[in-house]
């Protein structure tokens, strides 16, 4: 009698998980979350929408083309963003940081998903269709140094684009090209100089200067101030958020610098391995992260306070390779809260919080 009911017990603790099982109810149910959203209306409140994004890069090809192995670099992520907010995206390198920011701005063709940009659904326009568009969405690149033709003068690079775009009448652009760079903290002789007269930190004023010349509504930053010296990125950043208030500009700021990500975002999103684990307001976010992988990273922030004490979490291991990212949940071979569920099935990307989301099981007992 009692071998029985020990048997019955066991048999109620152990689930046994079948993976194909799982990846097939996990993808049914994410067609049916994308079909749902597709559906829904724009948000007149949001400058940028963005619907499961995904874009994946093949990494092996039959001899007919078709695609065998691919990356999948950013993998269903979704989020809005208000006129005027900064949207800061953390995570390790590799995460897919940078190629989201790329594939919004339509510098890599979206795999799947939507972008809505302005309240226009932009993501399969042309390259032709897409030209008045670009000018509205600008990027600041991460290295100031190559990121600037070295035979044109300061007063070149910053004319090209607003002649291109016919921001102002061709006799006002010297005007207009000395009054932005007046903006940007660059002297007026500058306008005669070349690149390589220029240190880093006056380089990445260019670059700002540039992404600005034909008054755009969303920004990315990818990593702008990661190369230069510590007391520089203070003024750079000082200078975004000048420029920001100023001509009501939307960024969203790509950064592995979490301090930095605090100091200018409004909202944050942490990804890992291409996924977007958790989603909110800087605040929440800041004050009680929900995602295992957050509170790791947040934990490594150092304190200026000697008397705080820190209780750091050490992620164990590397980030695994996303051309073959672990099953499940993608975070479970570092988690240490992770469980036998954890190793097989995909959290959903949930509300938990107004306006807070994040993927994780041990959120959905709660
Ligand atoms: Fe950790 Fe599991 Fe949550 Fe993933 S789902 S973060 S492995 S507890």
């Amino acid at each position: 009698m009692t071998d029985e009911k020990d048997t019955t017990v066991q048999a109620a603790q152990t689930v046994t998980y079948d993976d194909a099982a799982e990846e097939a109810k996990y993808l049914e149910r994410r067609q049916r979350q994308i079909a749902e959203d597709q559906g829904k209306p724009i948000d007149p409140e949001a400058i940028l929408e963005v619907r499961h994004l995904r874009k994946c890069f093949p990494l092996k090809k039959t001899l007919t083309g078709k695609v065998t192995q691919e990356l999948i670099a950013v993998d269903d992520v979704s989020f809005k963003l208000k006129p005027g907010e900064t949207l800061g995206i953390v995570g390790e390198s590799g995460c897919g940081k940078t190629t989201m920011g790329r594939a919004i701005l339509k510098l890599h063709k979206p795999s799947g998903g939507r972008i809505i940009f302005d309240g226009r659904d932009i993501t399969d326009l042309t390259s032709s269709q897409m030209r008045q568009i670009r000018r509205q969405m600008q990027i600041i690149f991460q290295d100031p140094y190559s990121s600037l033709p070295p035979r044109s003068t300061v007063g070149g690079i910053l004319s090209e684009p607003v002649l291109v775009h016919k921001i102002v009448p061709r006799d006002q652009v010297k005007d207009y090209v000395l009054e932005l760079m007046d903006k940007c903290g660059l002297r007026d002789y500058y306008y005669e100089r070349y690149p390589h007269e220029f240190s880093g930190g006056q380089r990445q004023r260019i670059c700002i200067a540039r992404a600005l010349s034909v008054n755009p509504k969303l920004v990315v930053c990818d990593e702008p101030v990661s190369a230069l010296d510590v007391s520089i990125q203070a003024q750079i950043i000082n200078l975004l958020k000048r420029l920001q208030q100023s001509m009501n500009l939307t960024y969203i700021f790509i950064s592995h610098d979490l301090s930095v990500v605090k100091f200018i975002s409004d909202r944050i999103g942490v990804m890992y391995l291409g996924s977007m684990v958790e989603f909110g307001n800087k605040q929440d976010i800041f004050s009680h992260p929900l995602h295992p992988y957050t509170q790791a990273l947040f934990s490594a922030i150092p304190q200026p306070d000697p008397d705080i004490k820190m209780n750091r979490i050490v992620l164990k291991g590397d980030i695994p390779s996303p051309a073959n990212p672990p099953k499940g949940c993608r975070f479970h071979t570092r988690c240490p809260y992770a469980t036998e569920i954890c190793r097989h099935v995909t959290p959903e990307y949930r509300e938990y919080e107004p306006e807070h989301f994040a993927a994780c099981h041990l959120l959905e007992r709660e």
